[in-house]
């Protein structure tokens, strides 16, 4: 089939390198002519494992290619998916411009039947008002064609967007009509057939369920959280806590890890979308506003530790910053805890020496320039001389980290730990003072030095 991907992003380009695989053939456009021209030129604009890979190869056999020109676009294309962004307004609402923007360049160059697929995560409802966008602009320029418009959220994570796209846990259709339920179906049927469920709802229900799975997710996390915090005041450590719960299978591991909080570019905003939609609809949600709330106080728990251990006093100590993407095995910085954190400290006038494998560009960029704080190509180098490591992200690697050797690299051998990392008994063995997340503090290094509670 031919496709046009609108919207060039984590999940436009994944959805199109991935279809273009599947044997369709694809063209993604972007309003951003910066980003096209990257594309053209073979250069990914984002870190994505085994992206690069795949889109040369599909660029190369002649199935996938990249234009600005929206028009053609939209004219060379029976399915036309909409991946635009649809970030979060100041009072927590989706902005959906960028999805009625596609919409009325739809209407505007419709030349044919064509059927609109919203990938983007958008409120309910907002199917029916593409549909009315779409005609508005059609029937401006005295246009009828015929057209449909479906929901199919996407479920891909960042880190492993291919493997998730190509084996989905499921397919979500919402559409309305079975004419476009068959196009959709065969769209999809490589999935069929090889056991993924394809499930078909309508436009409403379909929206619902993205927003229902990614609010699961993030309450998950939340509830981690806070059981992690009621450990640290009840002596129980939330590694075994968590093994405890996680081995019921009604619960299971995943995302049951405490931490410093979820960040992304799409946890926190549908969180606070739902909560409007909630509200919008008459409902006052109770569990929502509770998981936004713990979310934004997590982010400041490592902070916390740090205010306890320094008394507040940060001016002209330095820390190591281990990690800067909001999750490992990508480069997106949106909502980071480990931005905020770094904003937090560069305040208090902290200076950092930052390392990431992959995202220290784009967090530079967010972040904005300051003096105090220096990006390193290396972790060990970032550690050296400083009074303490903050590690906010959890890239595999550090769980290997040369323990001996970064102590020798640090000033003062203090650990700050966000993702729960280490092993507290083996960070006592090697001397440090370590603070994590739901687990008893190691002050091993405060002890030998003589200090009686911690370093001021
Ligand atoms: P992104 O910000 O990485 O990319 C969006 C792209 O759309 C940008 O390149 C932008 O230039 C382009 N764009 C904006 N207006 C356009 C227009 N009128 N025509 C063509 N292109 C236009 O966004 P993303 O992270 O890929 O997310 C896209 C949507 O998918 C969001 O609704 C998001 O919530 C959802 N989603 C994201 C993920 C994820 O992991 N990132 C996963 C599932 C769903």
């Amino acid at each position: 089939m031919r496709l046009a991907i609108m919207g060039t992003g984590y999940v436009g380009l994944v959805s199109g390198a991935c279809f273009s695989d599947l044997g369709h053939d694809v063209i993604c456009a972007d309003i951003n002519e910066q980003k096209i021209l990257a594309l053209q030129q073979g250069k990914i604009p984002i870190y994505e494992p085994g992206l690069d890979e795949m889109v040369r190869r599909n660029v190369e056999q002649g199935r996938l290619s990249f234009t600005t020109n929206i028009k053609k676009a939209i004219q060379d294309s029976l399915m036309i998916f909409v991946a635009v962004g649809t970030p979060p307004r100041e009072d927590g609402t989706a902005d959906l411009q960028y999805v009625f923007s596609v919409a009325e360049n739809v209407g505007k160059h419709i030349n044919g039947y064509k059927v609109i697929i919203d990938k983007s995560t958008v409120p309910v409802g907002t199917a029916a008002r593409v549909r009315e966008t779409v005609q508005a602009a059609m029937t401006a320029r005295g246009a009828h064609h015929e057209f449909d418009v479906v929901s199919n959220p996407e479920f891909l994570k960042e880190g492993a967007a291919l493997e998730d796209f190509m084996k989905p846990d499921r397919v979500v259709i919402g559409c309305d009509n079975v004419r476009v339920r068959i196009l959709m179906e065969e769209l999809y049927s490589f999935f069929a057939r090889n056991g993924r469920p394809i499930i078909v709802m309508s436009t409403e229900s379909a929206e619902m369920t993205k927003y229902a799975a990614n609010a699961m997710l993030a309450t998950k996390i939340s509830f981690i959280n806070e059981i992690a915090a009621i450990c640290e005041r009840v002596g129980a450590n939330i590694d075994d806590v968590r093994q405890g719960i996680g081995s019921d299978r009604r619960i299971g591991y995943e995302f049951i890890s405490p931490g410093i909080g979820y960040g992304g570019s799409c946890f926190p905003k549908d969180v606070k979308a739902l909560i409007q939609t909630a509200q919008e609809a008459g409902v006052q949600p109770r569990v929502l506003p509770a998981v936004d709330a713990l979310n934004e106080q997590q982010k400041s728990a490592l902070i916390e530790k740090m205010r306890t251990y320094y008394h507040d006093d940060f001016a002209g100590r330095t820390f190591a910053l281990w990690g800067l993407a909001f999750k490992p095995e990508t480069d997106d910085v949106r909502e980071a805890p480990a931005l905020a954190m770094a904003a937090y400290l560069l305040k208090a006038g902290a200076r950092l020496r930052a390392y990431d494998p992959k995202a220290a560009e784009p967090a530079a960029i967010l972040l904005g320039h300051d003096a105090h704080i220096e990006y390193v190509d290396h972790y060990y180098d970032a550690a050296k001389g400083c009074d303490a490591l903050v590690l906010a992200t959890e890239w595999s690697f550090f769980r290997n980290t040369d323990l001996a050797r970064l102590k020798q690299e640090m000033k003062t051998p203090v650990v700050f730990d966000g993702r729960n990392v280490y092993a507290p008994a083996l960070m006592s063995t090697f001397g440090f003072d370590y603070f994590s997340i739901g687990r008893a503090p190691v002050l091993a290094f405060s002890q030998a030095s003589g200090a009686a509670t911690s370093p001021g």
